[in-house]
């Protein structure tokens, strides 16, 4: 689709949501959207990009968006799914991803946590030495049929974005492949544990050139080399690389997409590709956040120090990276009349503001867009991933409904609930004893 297309689409969902009143002035003020036929096209563009020569689990990051009937809806697609939580793991298991199409990763994962992974055979991406000894003694006493990898930090350095930066040199995650000694031990761990037999990388998400998550999973797959030939046989078996992509969220294209991502991991790291290692992958972000928006109505207006103002029901509750680290993760917003149509005029420099009682909790910034008066509706764009399926609980705010929707056989959507709105009452059970 193009840019047009999409923004087109978008709006008649939104007009059909208000005909629906599943967005509503009234008692739905805030509703989140996830287009089930885009996720579908993400999906195969995904496993298209992939060679069938080559056999790849492709394991969602649930943390990106873990609502349950949408894992199922990715189960249904052919994804596995990737889990970094005793939560995750259970709305996993929920949506009914057989345990071998789980991959557990966590840098801090209890005993407990582990012992139930290896009972089930979920796979397990060991962080640290320390883990790898825990699981090394679970396994002395009983077998398991998981397949156990460990995550290795390829300290390739920073994206432009700090925090989604994990193979930086002092990162938290995994064994920090240039550190002194670590090679050594790990070649040590894989002679000691012929369980072994995976290795996984995750460079970074967001902000994280191309080329830089490429030559991480080009050292990872040297790593796995020069392992398998100081052992002289072929133990490490298959080789998870992570997610990533990085999205567009400044425009409605879809760049780059996941055959550039191949062609580059193709360049740095052809080794991947001959057959002999299985691979794993977990994309999150590329999957969901241009297949979701964000529809709140705007209640009131005013100006401040000359600066137009649109108090709106979005805010850091639906969407706290954006609020918290504007300049990292900038939303677009689109302005909509209260039938949902797109609202077309002169350009006035607002801020979009949300309900929450912080001076900061802002959507955005003098943005220039058509003036808003109350009861227009605005749409945060690509929120799909990170933003209402991962709420920030402050003022008591209630999460919101998302609703699936995909297009019918007569070309009319189809809404499904994919979460329902919290109640005040839900909110005030978990504020007491
Ligand atoms: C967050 C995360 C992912 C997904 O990253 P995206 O940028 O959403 O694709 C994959 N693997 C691990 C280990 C992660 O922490």
């Amino acid at each position: 689709m193009t840019g047009t297309q999409v923004a087109q689409r978008r709006e008649r969902i939104l007009t059909a949501a208000v005909r629906q009143r599943l967005i509503d002035r009234d008692d739905a003020l805030l509703a989140g959207f996830v287009d089930l036929d885009g996720v579908a096209g993400s999906v195969a563009a995904l496993q298209e990009a992939f060679p069938d020569s080559v056999a790849v689990l492709h394991a969602f990051a649930a943390k990106a968006n873990p609502l349950v009937p949408l894992l199922a809806e990715l189960r249904g697609l052919g994804m596995g799914c990737e889990v970094a939580s005793a939560g995750e793991l259970a709305q996993a298991l929920a949506a009914g991803f057989t345990p071998e199409h789980i991959v557990f990763d966590s840098p801090a994962k209890t005993r407990a946590e582990l012992f139930q992974a290896l009972e089930l055979g979920v796979t397990v991406n060991a962080d640290s030495f320390q883990e790898l000894a825990r699981i090394a003694d679970i396994l002395a006493t009983r077998s398991s049929t998981s397949q156990i990898g460990v995550r290795i930090n390829p300290q390739v350095g920073a994206g432009s974005i700090s925090a989604s930066s994990t193979a930086t040199a002092t990162s938290k995650f995994g064994i920090a492949l240039e550190d002194d000694g670590n090679v050594e031990r790990l070649v040590q761990a894989y002679q000691e544990h012929p369980w072994l037999t995976w290795v996984h990388t995750h460079v970074g998400s967001q902000g994280c050139p191309l080329d830089l998550i490429a030559q991480g999973i080009a050292k990872t797959v040297a790593f796995a080399e020069k392992v398998n030939a100081e052992l002289g046989r072929r133990q490490i078996t298959g080789i998870d690389i992570g997610g990533g992509l990085p999205v567009d969220f400044d425009t409605d294209h879809t760049a780059p997409g996941f055959d550039t991502y191949v062609a580059k991991l193709r360049a740095h790291a052809p080794a991947l590709f001959t057959g002999e290692y299985r691979m794993a992958t977990e994309f999150g972000h590329s999957l969901l956040s241009k297949n979701g928006f964000t529809a709140a109505y705007v209640e009131y207006t005013k100006t401040s120090g000359q600066r137009p103002i649109a108090i709106t029901h979005a805010g850091a509750q639906v969407a706290a990276r954006t609020v918290f680290q504007p300049d990292s993760w900038p939303l677009r917003i689109a302005a909509h009349h209260p039938n949902g149509t797109a609202k077309i005029g002169p350009l006035v420099a607002q801020d979009i503001a949300g309900p929450l009682c912080f001076a900061g909790d802002l959507i955005a910034r003098a943005r220039p867009l058509p003036a808003l008066v109350p009861g227009d509706i605005v749409a945060l764009l690509d929120t799909g991933a990170y933003c209402f399926s991962a709420p920030y609980h402050f003022n008591t705010l209630p999460e919101p409904a998302v609703y699936g929707v995909r297009t019918d056989a007569d070309g009319d959507f189809r809404f499904e609930l994919l979460r329902s709105a919290q109640t005040i009452n839900d909110l005030f059970t978990r504020a007491s004893r």
